[in-house]
């Protein structure tokens, strides 16, 4: 979204993505302060500030690897709607796909779950990819802490590339390299 912050830890790393009225919040408080406007004006209560893109917290915070949810959604995140076995993009005919089926005992992991388009998860059907001669695009991994993982790239402001970038992981990919 375009009102998205990027909260950066007192050593510079991205360590969230919050709403600008927190955001604003927290720079008023002074536990963060600006490291990149946006050109928008917003109306504080009592002057005009610029849109934050990118805030920076003052004091250091440990944080826990936070796990990335096993959802439909995030495998699709994390395979940027592309089916995995054909190489199509779209968001609507996306599917979540059991790589070995769940009835052969497929479990439900990162590591089980790619996206695939309609066409292929009804091709592919009770196979395993080497039966079905279908081979994924890559290897499904669980993603690494990613708080941008709910951010479609194409949101994505520039300036934020910098700083995800500290993580080793590109926009491109959002997941672990
Ligand atoms: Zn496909």
């Amino acid at each position: 979204m375009l009102t998205d912050v990027l909260v950066l830890n007192f050593t510079y790393e991205a360590i969230n993505v919050t709403s600008f009225q927190r955001a604003v919040k927290m720079i008023f408080s002074g536990k963060a302060e600006i490291v990149h406007n946006r050109d928008r004006v917003i109306a504080a209560t009592t002057r005009e500030m610029r849109m934050p893109s990118i805030i920076r917290l003052l004091y250091y915070i440990r944080r826990p690897m936070q796990r990335v949810a096993l959802t439909k959604k995030n495998v699709l995140l994390r395979d940027d709607y592309t089916c995995q076995y054909c190489g199509t993009h779209g968001e609507k005919l996306m599917t979540v796909d059991h790589i070995v089926p769940k009835s052969r005992g497929g479990p439900s992991t990162w590591e089980n779950l790619a996206c695939a388009c309609m066409q292929c998860n009804n091709r592919k059907n009770n196979r395993t990819p080497h039966e079905a001669n279908m081979a994924l695009a890559r290897k499904p991994r669980q993603p690494k802490y990613i708080p941008w993982i709910q951010v479609k790239r194409n949101t994505l402001p520039d300036e934020w590339g910098k700083f995800l970038f500290l993580y080793n992981v590109s926009i491109e990919e959002r997941i672990e390299a």
